[in-house]
């Protein structure tokens, strides 16, 4: 029988409103709780950093975003937008190929509108406290069982006082809170007492504070890449360390003032930075792109823990066995076509809670999440890799396509996909300019 659910969904960056979008079109009724004073996420860009530069001190002030000024998309257009309502062909005022944040923000306002979000949402309302007691009595979805509450603080401005407090009860809560604000640093052996600047990507904006400096860039991955790039036009040096094995160490071809190197093995009293490869310089910054932790501090529940960067147990990355459908995480997987994912993600939700869809079981929902570790741990893929979709997104987003009864996502997205990483790691600063945009290739 079709139910209609009262859902609370946390979070108004892209996981939040598609899911918001999803549930309605269910005929849900859905509350939005959103801490910031606007719907985006990640891509309204926020000039401020945190108070802690790195990150580590846990009573600094927090600023969600991370994105810097200058920063483009990683994917291009026909990547960057949902199944019925493309970036593609459409154009809020930057119609590049990789467009910039600010076409990102324009598309995702544009979006919620049309898709009526905006009445859902309740902005700078920030969720404080989610969790699940026994329900009073009485009918509705899930009776019988468990109802969720959500405490919530409501602001005047973003980081003023509390004005309103109160608890809400749901059906069901989708956690939509994203996952690039909680820094995540490697411990480097003498740190505390090296005598250097030390920032984390999520704190980066403008390359001018690097100006003539000899910078340690910790990192592989597309932040690494990007704002080494940036750097680089204004640093004395930069020098890119990481673990990977497939690095040429010493001088970039093409380039006069970038250096790899293996990882940093320990730091100095004075100022001096050791690699692994034996090699040892002086600098002023290190400078992490180490990426981020999964964070969800309003939930304090025991049937989900986060051990190593994998959090779980969820199925499909999805929805706690035990707790399904009634609570579920939307965009933690990642090295995937993001915003595709998510739709998918947010439409097998919403028709799972209006009973369209069924779940198995729960012992078949745990037996298969223990599959998929034990298939990890037999190719020796570490417990962080958990939710990474690197050598498995088309399986993920077919199985969820056929599970929503959409068609199988063309193959030409994942080439794309593939192409387009491929080139933001390259070292060509024009990478994103000079895109064919045949997606045969
Ligand atoms: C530097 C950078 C570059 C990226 N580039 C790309 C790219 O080119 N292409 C791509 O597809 N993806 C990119 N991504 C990934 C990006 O995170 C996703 O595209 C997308 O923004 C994820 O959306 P989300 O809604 O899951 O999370 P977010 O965008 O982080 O949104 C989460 C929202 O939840 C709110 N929130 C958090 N906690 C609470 C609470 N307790 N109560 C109420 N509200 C709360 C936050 O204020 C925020 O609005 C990039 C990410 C980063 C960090």
């Amino acid at each position: 029988m079709r139910r209609s659910c009262k859902v609370a969904v946390i979070g108004a960056g892209v996981s939040g409103l598609v899911a918001a979008r999803e549930l309605l079109r269910e005929g849900h009724e859905v509350v939005v709780f959103e801490k910031s004073g606007r719907v985006g996420g990640t891509w309204a860009y926020d000039p401020r950093s945190d108070s802690d530069p790195v990150g580590l001190d846990p009573a600094r002030r927090v600023v969600h975003g991370s994105l810097y000024a200058s920063l483009r998309t990683n994917l291009p257009r026909p990547l960057m937008g949902f199944s019925d309502y493309p970036l593609l062909g459409r154009s809020f005022g930057d119609a590049r190929a990789f467009p910039g944040h600010e076409e990102m923000l324009a598309l995702l306002e544009a979006f919620a509108g049309d898709a009526g979000v905006p009445a859902a949402v309740r902005a700078r309302t920030e969720a404080a406290r989610v969790a699940p007691r026994l329900r009073g009595g009485g009918g509705g979805a899930g009776a019988g069982e468990e109802e969720w509450v959500v405490e919530w603080r409501r602001r005047e401005e973003e980081d003023g006082e509390v004005v309103e407090e109160g608890a809400e009860e749901f059906d069901a809560v989708v956690v939509c809170n994203g996952h690039h604000t909680e820094p995540r640093v490697p411990r480097i052996p003498g740190i505390e007492r090296w005598p250097g600047k030390q920032i984390h990507s999520h704190n980066y904006r403008i390359p001018e504070p690097f100006r003539d400096q000899i910078v340690v860039i910790i990192g592989m991955g597309s932040s690494a890449q990007d704002i080494s790039k940036e750097i680089s036009h204004v640093a004395k040096e930069i020098h890119l360390a990481s673990r990977s094995t497939d690095v040429i160490i010493g001088k970039l071809d093409g380039h006069d003032n970038i250096w790899q190197h293996s990882m940093v093995s320990c730091v100095h009293e004075d100022g001096v930075v050791d690699f692994d490869d034996g090699s040892s310089l002086c600098a002023d910054v290190i400078f992490y792109c180490t990426g981020y932790k999964y964070h969800f501090p309003f939930l304090e529940l025991d049937e989900i823990n986060i051990d190593d960067s994998r959090v779980g147990p969820l199925y499909k990355h999805i929805f706690p066995p035990k707790l399904a459908p009634w609570l579920s995480f939307v965009g933690l997987p990642y090295k995937a076509i993001i915003f595709l994912m998510i739709e998918l993600q947010c439409k097998w939700i919403a028709r799972i809670l209006s009973n369209k869809l069924a779940l198995p079981s729960e012992t078949d929902m745990m037996a298969s999440v223990l599959e998929h570790y034990r298939r990890m741990e037999e190719a020796g893929m570490p417990k962080h890799h958990t939710h990474s979709l690197l050598s498995n997104q088309a399986d993920y987003l077919n199985w969820l396509s056929c599970e929503v009864g959409m068609p199988p996502v063309e193959e030409w997205r994942f080439r794309m996909y593939d192409r387009a990483i491929m080139r933001i790691h390259s070292r060509d600063d024009k990478c994103r300019d000079n895109w064919d945009a045949d997606p045969s290739i």
